[in-house]
């Protein structure tokens, strides 16, 4: 359902939709309303996985700021911009080839669009261990930041070794009475900074070389094993492993991928579908995924579907004067 009242273009086209709300798709947004094309995003979750960012210091202009507030601001300059901004999943998308239009199916609706900009990020990894999809909620979480309040001075643990595992550790340092941070290798592998800061808090317990291989509770987690045999007492666990590419949905599209299942994408933030673009974390332009590199691919995007439109148009409008004529 769209959550303003822009209903402009209904029955039209858009110029661009733009799939997923997050970094990349919002500034893809952003640009693409500027360039006063008609816009729509659609996306199942609200700023991406940043909004999941206990704090943000590495993006400019803002020395920290909670990843809530910068997802806040992005979605409040695209709307005021005139984006339609709908909170709904895409299940489809084709392509009428003797149109030159695509058709995005969302779970209520269907819009046909000039362009199309996929930025449908990564999907959080799991641990595949039994009984990890009943425990959701009952002490099992993939986000700290959503998550931590609810584990005031209790014993929670964390996995992962990442920026993302350690600031999770230093979230939950805050309320939790104790925190194990459980990696599986000897080193973390976050930026030096988050690691001095986790290694200095006496809250914080580094299990190295340690993976969890059991879930144990009944109704409610309440204790892990790990490789090394040992049990530990706990009430939350916070899966910090990292993502893996959204595989189901560009299979579907036949979008090409590179090995990891990342989109290939040319400098232009091209795929091999003409006229359908892709950017941020879904792409496979860099390794370095983070917000910023997010927003500039975005930026791109919105770019290029620009300058194919307006070259179209001006191609049209030769033809049609040269036929006039
Ligand atoms: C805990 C955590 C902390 C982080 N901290 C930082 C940090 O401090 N600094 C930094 O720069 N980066 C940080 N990152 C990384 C950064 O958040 C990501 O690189 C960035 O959000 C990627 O942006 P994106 O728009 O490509 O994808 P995402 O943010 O993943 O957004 C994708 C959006 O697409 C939507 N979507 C997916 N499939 C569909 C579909 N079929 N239909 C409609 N919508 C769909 C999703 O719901 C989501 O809203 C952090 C990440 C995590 C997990």
């Amino acid at each position: 359902m769209s959550d303003d009242n822009n209903t402009k273009n209904k029955s039209n086209i858009y110029d661009v939709a733009i799939i997923g709300g997050g970094p990349a798709g919002l500034t893809s947004s952003t640009y693409a309303a500027r360039y006063k094309l008609n816009t729509i995003v659609f996306s199942n979750g609200f700023g991406g996985v940043m909004s999941s960012a206990h704090k943000v210091c590495n993006y400019p202009g803002f020395i920290d700021i909670t990843g809530m507030d910068l997802a806040n601001k992005m979605m409040s300059q695209a709307k005021t911009l005139g984006v339609n901004v709908v909170f709904e999943g895409i299940v489809n998308i084709t392509k009428n080839d003797s149109e030159n239009i695509f058709v995005v199916e969302s779970e209520s609706q269907s819009i046909r669009s000039k362009k199309v900009i996929v930025a449908i990020g990564q999907k959080r990894r799991e641990l595949n261990l039994p009984r990890e999809k009943e425990l959701v909620g009952k002490g099992i979480s993939y986000c700290a930041t959503c998550d931590g309040n609810f584990y005031k001075e209790k014993v929670v643990g964390v996995i992962g070794g990442s920026d993302a595992a350690v600031t999770a550790a230093l979230l939950l340092s805050d309320v939790a009475s104790k925190v194990y941070l459980i990696y599986r290798k000897d080193k973390l592998r976050a930026v030096p900074s988050w690691i001095e800061l986790v290694e200095n808090n006496k809250k914080i317990e580094i299990l190295y070389n340690s993976e969890v291989v059991e879930l144990i509770g009944e109704e409610k987690l309440e204790k892990v094993k790990l490789n090394t045999n040992k049990e530990i007492g706990l009430n939350g666990l916070f899966i910090e492993i990292g993502s893996v590419p959204n595989n189901e949905f560009t299979n579907k599209l036949n979008i090409n991928c590179d090995e990891k299942g990342l989109i290939k994408v040319d400098h232009n933030y091209k795929t091999n579908i003409c006229g359908l673009f892709a950017a941020g974390d879904c792409t496979d332009s860099s390794d370095l995924k983070q917000i910023i590199t997010a927003c500039a691919q975005g930026a791109i995007a919105a770019y290029t579907a620009y300058k194919e439109i307006i070259e179209n148009k001006w191609l049209f409008d030769k033809t049609y004067i040269y036929i006039y004529f």
